[in-house]
């Protein structure tokens, strides 16, 4: 927790406090053993509560097809962890409209945050990280709350900074240079006495700075914090006076980390305003009556246009052209664990998913296990010697293809080398493993690979195994060696088979 944050701003008087329930569900949380029941029965015990989140998974937002009547039907079909995230959200939105005595814009704090929490829900997704959707809206509802708590302890010098430059809201270089810390570091702290989850409390407090994010996060954190950066720039490009630094921005890293084109971004930004106005009425939250995406973004990319002749803005380029080498410096480092033939991980980010998931467990209960499944292919030699070795690069990226389009969202797929494939599955029962493993045999066997005129066919032998329990951090390469012994049973059974 950062020191330069004066106590006084944290005692309990200037913090808002969370309402009983959200304190529960977090209590809940935090056992890795809670169970759907309690959570739906702890949520269940505010109706105002209830019938929000219940609004929600029937919104056209979460897009659930049927009918959700339920809490316990919610937490199903959005999951336990989503129903936690929807309902800490909700109770925030309580829990800081109880004080409204300061001088403190609630209507537009409120405006800024559920945008970014709409924007970082639908970056999620569109990402590549559905399984981060519900986390992002939630990061998006506290993602203000800092600025609240400064605003509140310190209302007439946070009111002459907001007043130095009207519409924007200031940045964190703008509070460091006035306060000597920023809202960010107030949040830190907040979210620090808050026990939130790290991951959450992390993306939250270094949306605004990622390239402050202390170094040996993990992949998920680094990808929320990143997410949330552009949840963070798609607000202030919507709603800040100033639009042509923070859509530029958005812009480039958009493209840059996620392959969005302009095109898509605006449309992305156009489609927002349905959402948050959504949001906002099952919270009853006012929003300013200009909320008019295609309009802002409209002005959005004006501004842009005039400002990229003005000298200011050269100064931000020079920023943002550092900020760019960072990226690309991480798109190398994705590159590094990415096998240039199947597209898939290679190895090294096979042995460091695994030893994540394996860490995750230790010493913990999770409802389900973890499990391995090798697949290699059958007689690939013989075939490398009838078809040729290019026909045969043609079979490993097709069953590639295959793995990525059948596995479950959270699923991981690897190349562990040669005609060897790895796929770990976090959360499986024995049964979901089989069945996976069968799926995969039957669409390999099944598959007709297009090369030269050609249609080429194989099999593939799995083996697989699964823990409960992790008790060691080597229980991944025993996993592995085991799924590797299964493998060799089922090449000894005649092939084209799985042996778990
Ligand atoms: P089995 O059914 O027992 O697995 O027989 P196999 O012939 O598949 O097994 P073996 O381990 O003897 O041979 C593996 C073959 O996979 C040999 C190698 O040429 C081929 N191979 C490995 N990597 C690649 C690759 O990247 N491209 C191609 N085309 N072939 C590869
Ligand atoms: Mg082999
Ligand atoms: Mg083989």
């Amino acid at each position: 927790m950062p020191t330069i944050v004066p106590s006084h701003l944290l005692t309990p008087k200037a913090l808002p406090s969370l309402p009983s329930v959200a304190l529960e569900v977090m209590r809940i949380a935090e056992d890795q053993s809670a169970t759907l029941e309690e959570i739906a029965r702890a949520v269940s015990r505010d109706p105002g509560l209830t019938a929000k989140l219940l609004k929600l998974s029937n919104s056209a937002l979460f897009n659930m097809g049927s009918g959700v009547h339920t809490i316990q039907q919610a937490s199903m079909i959005l999951g336990m962890k989503s129903v936690m995230m929807l309902a800490l959200s909700f109770s925030l939105v309580e829990a800081m409209d109880e004080d409204e005595d300061s001088s403190f814009d609630f209507g537009d704090f409120w405006t800024r945050s559920l945008t970014v929490a709409v924007a970082g829900r639908r970056l999620a997704t569109e990402s590549g990280n559905p399984d981060l959707a519900d986390e992002a809206f939630l990061c998006g509802m506290l993602s203000h709350i800092g600025g609240s708590v400064l605003a509140r302890g310190l209302s007439d010098d946070y009111a002459g900074l907001m007043e130095k430059a009207p519409g924007n809201w200031p940045t964190n270089a703008e509070e460091e240079a006035h306060f000597g810390f920023s809202e960010s570091d107030v949040i830190e702290a907040l979210l620090g006495s808050w026990s939130l989850p790290k991951r959450t409390m992390m993306a939250v407090a270094y949306m605004q700075r990622p390239e402050s994010l202390p170094s040996g996060q993990n992949t998920e954190t680094r990808e929320l914090t990143a997410i949330m950066t552009l949840a963070s720039l798609t607000s202030r490009t919507l709603w800040d006076e100033n639009k042509a630094t923070p859509y530029r921005t958005l812009q480039r890293w958009t493209a840059a980390r996620y392959g969005i084109g302009k095109r898509r971004l605006d449309k992305l930004l156009n489609e927002l305003g349905a959402g948050v106005s959504e949001v906002a009425g099952l919270s009853n939250i006012k929003l300013p009556d200009h909320m008019n995406t295609h309009n802002l973004v409209a002005a959005a990319r004006e501004q842009l246009l005039t400002r990229s002749l003005s000298s200011e803005f050269d100064l931000h380029q020079v920023r943002q052209a550092k900020e760019d080498l960072r990226l690309q410096k991480e798109e190398f480092q994705r590159l590094a664990s990415t096998d240039a033939l199947t597209k898939l991980p290679n190895r090294a980010a096979l042995d460091q998913k695994l030893s994540e998931e394996v860490r995750r467990r230790l010493g913990r209960n999770l409802p389900d296990g973890l499990g391995v499944l090798m697949v290699d292919v059958d007689h690939f030699k013989s075939f490398n010697d009838t078809h040729g070795h290019a026909a045969g690069d043609a079979v490993l990226a097709a069953i590639s293809d295959v793995l990525v389009e059948i596995l479950r969202p959270g699923d991981f797929a690897a190349r562990y080398g040669g005609e060897e494939f790895t796929v770990i599955m976090p959360l499986t029962t024995e049964q979901g493993m089989e069945s996976t493993a069968e799926r995969i045999r039957a669409s390999i066997e099944a598959a007709r690979i297009p090369w030269e005129g050609d249609s080429l066919r194989v099999t593939i032998s799995l083996g697989g195994a699964r823990l409960e329990v992790a008790q060691s951090e080597l229980d991944g390469a025993r996993l592995l060696e085991e799924a590797d012994a299964k493998l060799y049973d089922a090449k000894g059974s005649g092939r084209n088979c799985a042996r778990l």
